[in-house]
């Protein structure tokens, strides 16, 4: 008998996350990490959320992971971001308490049941041959299987299922301007022999980089220099079936931005940038640039916003979001003093670039598991992207699809049309990366169907069919898809008197009522017009539970949006119709006078097989896909 069913190599988001969702489906997990009280340490500074990140974190509550959970326990300031767009790219933004974000992602695993937590290295992956792997590749004559692990101190384990989540540690070099270190973030010792195991059993690795800011005392902060970014008071946080816990206490976030003279002091010293100068090779996360590479890339920009975040309640320091560098801390110092507010700071700990060994995701399946070793998995930074919400939703989708593998069941079935997880992976698994990817709301075709009000309603039944849920979480379920059936019907059936029109403060009144649909229509949040109208089994008993206020934002965004939805949902079905259309390897693409030119050779330079491909070519548009589908039908009749 195997020591354990699943080990996971990593106590990071992914890694985490891979062991919550073992456990859950009631596998005996191994998760080894380097040091236990680091587990989900934020490297970089403590938030979650934001558009796309925020969507992926109520997602990965949805389906039953600790992240949203374990924000809610421990935010200090909380935002609802992009309230004036639309629904699509609303998103909650969350700063939370570093440490106390540590303790608690420990107590929950430690409650969880059915994880041993391991404080080691893991040096080697046990390997044997495999004459039966499902993921043998054509070029591949011995397909490998994985059996367990070696740790540094000679300790080993069996398990026919690792799920390897190194993040940021496999041979990581930290650099300071000339100055470099080893180490998967400054200060903490590096992973040096994985990757040898790793690439001795045929996975090939390169190298990428990411960066972060300084942090500042944060009694050397000029606040009168400062606009303050007020935390929310709100009852919904990430977690999707209950609401979050209101913190003790909220602290402010401050916003400041780079000078003229910032920009020309660092523009002067960027040879001193182990970026710039070429000590480092590895590419960088392109969504989110080192201040010299901003410059750079955006000269005509006047003043970069500088986000100043705590880093808790009793931390003594300040994050500085903007200013990722790995400028020396000379430059480092000089530029701080031309900034607002930050004059006289005293930087606590540098701004640094990271490089380390990763994968490119190419080499795994949509399930995560290897291409060429059987039963081995990778999630998170390791697998090329770059944020904490990325690393733990690999690190869910591993640590369960590696589980139901072993219990004989299918993967979970996560897709582009029915969350940003699915376009995740499937972006990772088809396309793979290069560079560091970052979850952005562009990605997403379906981004009006995949939105941060209906994550529950979208996976909480496939997080309940396969076993990811608690009972209470399937019970908070079952309760708001009803309340939400019970919302539409009290919508449309009832009537807004005159006298209810007046005191919602209705302009167009309409002496023999209204519709309480139609006000929604107009704008009106469901809620108010339903307390008004007086929808009692809508708001619940006690005036309107969590779950009842979810139903409630829901179903308003769905009637506000009406038209867009519907128009959504048949151009997914369409695409999803027309997905396995072939595209003939001889068709020319130049032909296809509608779409712009760039996006013509873009599409004739990759040579979609398929419409399917074609759909996930970055730069193509549903209404280009129409155009492609009519000139294939022709060339078919023709
Ligand atoms: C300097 C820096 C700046 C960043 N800036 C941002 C940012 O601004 N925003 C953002 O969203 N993300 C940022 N990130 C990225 C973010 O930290 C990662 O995306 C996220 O932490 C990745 O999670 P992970 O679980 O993959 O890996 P990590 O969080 O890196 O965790 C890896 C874990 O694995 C353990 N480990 C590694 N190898 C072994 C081994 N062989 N044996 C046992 N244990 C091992 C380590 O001890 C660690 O606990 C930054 C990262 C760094 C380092």
């Amino acid at each position: 008998m195997m020591d354990y069913d699943i080990i996971v190599i990593g106590g990071g988001h992914a890694g985490c996350e891979a062991a919550h969702a073992a456990a859950r489906l009631s596998m005996r997990t191994a998760l080894i990490t380097m040091e236990l009280d680091a587990l989900a340490r934020m490297s970089c500074n403590p938030s979650i959320g934001g558009p796309a990140k925020g969507h992926l974190t109520r997602e990965i509550d949805a389906l039953g992971g600790l992240q949203g959970a374990v924000t809610d326990a421990t935010y200090v300031n909380l935002r609802m971001l992009n309230t004036g767009k639309g629904a699509s790219v609303q998103a909650l933004r969350a700063q939370s308490d570093r440490k106390a974000y540590s303790r608690e992602m420990k107590r929950r695993l430690a409650a969880a049941g059915g994880i041993t937590l391991i404080e080691g290295e893991a040096i080697s992956l046990e390997t044997r041959r495999c004459f039966t792997a499902k993921t043998a590749s054509p070029s591949q004559t011995q397909p490998l299987e994985v059996c367990g692990i070696q740790l540094a101190d000679g300790r080993c384990y069996t398990a026919t299922r690792v799920v390897v989540c190194p993040g940021t540690f496999a041979r990581g070099r930290c650099f300071v301007g000339h100055e470099q270190y080893v180490g998967g973030r400054l200060d903490e010792r590096s992973a040096e022999h994985l990757s040898t195991s790793l690439d001795s059993c045929g996975l090939p690795l390169h190298r990428l980089k990411t960066g972060t800011s300084p942090r500042v005392d944060r009694r050397s902060v000029d606040y009168t220099a400062l606009s303050p970014q007020l935390s929310e008071w709100r009852e919904e946080g990430f977690e999707v079936y209950a609401p979050a816990m209101l913190p003790a206490w909220f602290l402010p976030c401050w916003l400041t931005r780079t000078t003229a003279d910032t920009h020309e002091l660092i523009m002067s010293r960027q040879q001193e940038s182990a970026l710039i100068s070429g000590l480092i090779s590895g590419a960088g996360p392109r969504y989110c640039p080192s201040i010299e590479d901003k410059l750079r890339r955006f000269p005509e920009t006047t003043g970069h916003p500088v986000f100043i975040e705590p880093d808790g309640l009793d931390a003594e320091v300040l994050y500085l979001q903007g200013l990722s560098t790995s400028l020396s801390l000379d430059v480092q110092r000089g530029f701080l003093s031309t900034i607002p507010g930050l004059e006289h700071a005293v930087i606590v700990k540098p701004g640094y670039a990271v490089e380390y060994d990763a994968i490119n995701p190419i080499e795994l399946l949509p399930d995560l598991e290897c291409r060429r070793i059987a039963g081995l998995y990778c999630a998170g930074q390791f697998n090329g992207t770059s944020g904490y919400e990325e690393a733990a939703a690999q690190g869910l989708v591993a640590g369960a699809n590696a589980s139901l593998s072993l219990l004989g069941r299918a993967p979970l079935p996560l897709a582009r049309e029915n969350s940003y997880i699915g376009v995740l992976i499937d972006d990772l698994t088809t396309r793979g990366t290069t560079e560091p990817y970052r979850m952005l709301t562009a990605r997403a075709e379906h981004r009006l169907l995949l939105r941060h009000d209906n994550a529950a309603l979208r996976l909480g039944p496939i997080a309940s069919d396969w076993g990811l849920l608690t009972a209470a979480q399937c019970r908070a379920l079952d309760e708001l898809r009803q309340r939400v059936v019970s919302v539409q019907a009290e919508l449309t059936t009832r009537n807004v008197s005159i006298e209810q029109q007046c005191r919602l403060g209705v302009k167009d009144k309409h002496p023999r009522g209204l519709k309480a649909v139609d006000l929604v229509r107009r704008g009106f949040a469901a809620g108010e017009v339903l307390a008004v109208a007086g929808g009692a089994s809508a708001m619940g008993a006690g005036g309107g539970s969590y779950l009842a206020q979810s139903a409630q934002k829901h179903v308003e965004v769905e009637v506000q949006y009406a038209g867009y939805l519907e128009r959504a949902r048949s151009e997914s079905e369409r695409i999803k119709q027309y997905a396995k259309m072939a595209i003939p390897p001889d068709f020319d693409f130049s032909q296809l006078s509608s779409l712009l030119k760039a996006t013509r050779e873009h599409l004739g330079r990759l040579r979609p097989a398929s419409i399917g491909q074609a759909a996930r070519v970055p730069g193509v548009t549903p209404a280009d896909l129409a155009n492609l589908i009519v000139a294939l039908q022709k060339r078919r009749k023709a």
